[in-house]
């Protein structure tokens, strides 16, 4: 665990730029309809004030387009974080959830149930991996994945009791519970919520003598990293990173986990981040798209030396594995495959970021990501946050992360055309700066 002194430190090179949610309505009141605001103005009132949204009040999806309560269409950039790669209201998925829904529901674990195992076997045999563990939410799958590891930790390879060590990269995103947040180096995260879980430690993402290092350390259990670093701004490692880490775990007897909640199910090009450099984590987490956007299912897998260091009681979740959410994530992945979503990522983002990168450079300094998982870095002297009110008002929704950096994610259903009118909105955008 790091130091309060080690967290400013490392906070100071991080420095967040936040818009209120006062600032936002005065910003951008010129657009605003009293439809909209009245959708803005309830939230407000009666919502927690947890999140600063874009002003813009959503009322349908379909595809690659969303409409706000006013009727106006926009291509959607974000795809809920990555949720959404099967496009919005995906049929298929939607009708596996209508079929589940009106048979059966929820059973709880504390009743076999006739789905369970048929998802179970469908997405251990596709990932290859012995068991599944199914959650909902992808910071639960996170929670599964360190708890598995301390098991192991304490269960195989045999460290002193309460000693395991879990190491994590700087800048790692994995959720808001206590123990994602204990693992967080951005204050914004962190911050008034402490005292944080021990045995923690963070080394920099694509450091590989500095990851050496720590895993040396008898005491160490598992190293947990995201392939791209996705609500960092979207940061690709040097090729070969993931191949080293593969190794320095086996070396050290420490467990790999990846956390592909974002770039897994086809959103960086392949159906894994981590199959670009083909090499398997002991540990994998997934969720956002493993339900298409439709129902929140997370999951972790992992090999029997792992997995069954969990015994029955040890950890489990009302929803997690419920008919419903399993009925809903085969489908999620049978559109993947089905629809050789990995290949339309992998072409279609090439063509995205060679057309981001005819911007001007006195505008978007530099342009980054992997598939249809993408980011711009634009010059200091202009807000994001500006950037992405305009890009709204031209149809195109996405978002800003750290004051500076815009993600372009948009639906792995999207196709050619579309995808060159969203080309055609960010290069008038950014050309009227
Ligand atoms: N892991 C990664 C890499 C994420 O990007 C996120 C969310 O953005 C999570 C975990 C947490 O997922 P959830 O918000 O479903 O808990």
């Amino acid at each position: 665990m790091f130091s309060k002194l080690q967290r400013q430190v490392l906070a100071a090179g991080n420095v967040c730029h936040k818009v209120t949610g006062l600032q936002q309505q005065v910003r951008s009141v010129a657009n605003i309809t009293a439809k909209s605001q009245a959708v803005f103005d309830r939230e407000d009132k009666y919502g927690a004030h947890n999140y600063h949204p874009l002003p813009v009040a959503i009322c349908k999806g379909e595809g690659v387009y969303m409409w706000d309560v006013d009727g106006n269409r926009y291509y959607d950039f974000l795809s809920a974080y990555s949720a959404v790669n099967q496009g919005h209201s995906h049929p298929k998925i939607i009708k596996a959830l209508t079929d589940q829904a009106s048979t059966l529901a929820l059973t709880s674990r504390a009743f076999y149930n006739n789905v369970l195992g048929e998802y179970e076997e469908y997405v251990t045999k596709l990932f290859g991996y012995d068991k599944v563990l199914p959650m909902n939410t992808g910071v639960e799958g996170g929670e599964t994945a360190n708890k598995l590891a301390r098991k192991w930790a304490y269960n195989v390879k045999k460290i002193p009791k309460n000693k395991a060590k879990i190491v994590f990269a700087e800048d790692n995103f994995w959720g808001r519970t206590l123990a994602a947040i204990s693992s967080s180096t951005d204050p914004s995260s962190y911050e008034g919520y402490g005292p944080y879980m021990p045995g923690y430690t963070i080394v920099p993402y694509n450091d590989i003598p500095a990851l050496e290092k720590e895993l040396q350390d008898p005491n160490c259990c598992a190293f947990m990293v995201e392939p791209i670093q996705g609500e960092a701004g979207v940061v690709v490692p040097d090729e070969g990173y993931l191949t080293k880490v593969r190794e320095l775990c086996t070396k050290y007897n420490v467990l790999w986990i990846a956390d592909e909640v974002q770039t897994g199910l086809c959103r960086t090009g392949k159906m894994l981040a981590v199959d670009h450099e083909n090499v398997k984590p002991d540990l994998l987490i997934l969720g956002k798209a493993l339900s298409g956007g439709i129902y929140p299912v997370s999951a972790v897998l992992a090999n029997d030396e792992v997995m069954l260091t969990i015994k029955p009681g040890e950890h489990g979740s009302t929803y997690g594995g419920n008919p419903l959410g399993c009925k809903v994530a085969i489908a999620a992945l049978e559109v993947l495959l089905e629809e050789k979503l990995a290949d339309n990522a992998e072409r279609l983002g090439k063509v995205l970021r060679s057309e981001l990168a005819k911007l001007p450079k006195e505008k978007v300094k530099i342009v980054r990501g992997k598939g249809l998982l993408n980011a711009i870095v634009i010059n200091e002297k202009y807000d994001a946050w500006e950037v992405c009110l305009k890009l709204r008002d031209n149809g195109l929704l996405a978002k800003p992360t750290h004051g500076d950096i815009i993600r372009f994610a948009p639906p792995l259903i999207i196709n050619d055309e579309q995808l060159n009118n969203c080309i055609n909105i960010i290069k008038t955008t950014i050309d009227k700066l």
